[in-house]
């Protein structure tokens, strides 16, 4: 037993109360951008899912400010070749999108495949971006889509890849308001996720800006934090790329601080190797996005 914060007595060691806070519903974007340059300090709310685990760990917000009625953050639209999804677009939303379906079914069917029932109607792709858990397979699957996020703070917009959610100087502030991915220049997608959580593979190939096909894996474990890895191909199809060998070039780039206590480097490499060479089989067979 321990004291309870609100001096209500003693309470179970695995329960805790919030010190009194301020709430903010705001219901537009504009509102809740102003709130969060009036109070920069202010913890963001989407569907509170992971929050809860966070004021377990210690997080004791001053204000808080709830997305849940900003119901523009729920938009999602594909326009001249880019397609944009809202940061409160939960798990169930994204996978169920007719617009996902049509124009990038491999993303939808990747969203599908994660978290349970529960949560997949409560998490957002906010949340799951930002709550920057090495466990969470939505940094990993957007990033090997070179997906955009876009910050909005008071009239401040800012545009980070998703890719930089790891990067400690990344500059993330604001309200995270979408998601963009090009789908123009995208030949195919394809996550693996059957050995969750030593390591999971994000695979995307694109047509090179100039020529070839540009091949970006990104490989995630609940333990570390993602590798974007990359590979240029002078192939002009997919059927034309040798599986084996861009497995092995991939795996190659894995660094050594990949490896820890679930799977050597050696073994990690493997998996990576391995699992991209499956995509790659699944991509030559199958070339539609
Ligand atoms: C039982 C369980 C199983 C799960 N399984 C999986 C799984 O298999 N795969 C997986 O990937 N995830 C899994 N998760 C994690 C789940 O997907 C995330 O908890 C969820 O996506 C977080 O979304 P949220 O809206 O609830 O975020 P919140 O809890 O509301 O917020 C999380 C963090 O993001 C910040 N934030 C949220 N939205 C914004 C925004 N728009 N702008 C700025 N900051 C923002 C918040 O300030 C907070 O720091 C699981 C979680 C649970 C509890």
């Amino acid at each position: 037993m321990r004291a309870q914060k609100l001096g209500a007595g003693l309470i179970a060691q695995n329960q805790s109360a919030l010190p009194p806070f301020i709430l903010y519903r705001p219901t537009s974007l504009a509102e809740a951008a102003a709130l969060t340059q009036e109070h920069p300090e202010a913890v963001i709310a989407a569907g509170c899912s992971d929050l809860v685990a966070q004021f377990r760990e210690g997080c004791e917000p001053g204000v808080l400010i709830s997305l849940q009625h900003v119901d523009e953050l729920r938009a999602i639209s594909q326009e001249r070749g880019v397609l944009r999804i809202g940061s409160l677009v939960t798990h169930h939303g994204g996978s169920t999108s007719p617009e996902i379906l049509s124009s990038l079914p491999a993303l939808a069917a990747a969203w599908g495949s994660i978290a349970t029932v529960r949560i997949r109607y409560r998490g957002t792709l906010g949340g799951n971006l930002l709550a920057r858990r090495f466990r969470y397979e939505l940094p990993i699957i957007f990033s090997a889509l070179d997906g955009h996020m876009h910050f909005q703070a008071g009239e401040d917009l800012a545009t980070l890849p998703v890719s930089s959610l790891w990067d400690s100087d990344a500059g993330i502030s604001g309200i995270l308001t979408s998601v963009s991915v090009e789908t123009g220049t995208l030949l195919w997608y394809g996550y693996e996720r059957s050995m969750r959580p030593v390591s999971t593979v994000s695979l995307a190939v694109r047509k090179h800006a100039v020529a070839g096909l540009a091949i970006t894996a990104v490989c995630g474990s609940e333990y570390r934090r993602p590798f974007v890895l990359s590979h240029a191909a002078e192939a002009s199809t997919i059927a034309e790329l040798d599986a084996d060998f861009v497995g092995t070039a991939l795996a190659a780039q894995l660094p050594d601080e990949a490896g820890d206590y679930a799977g050597t480097i050696a073994y990690r490499r493997h998996l990576v190797s391995v699992l991209t060479r499956r995509l790659l089989a699944r991509a030559t067979g199958n070339q539609k996005k």
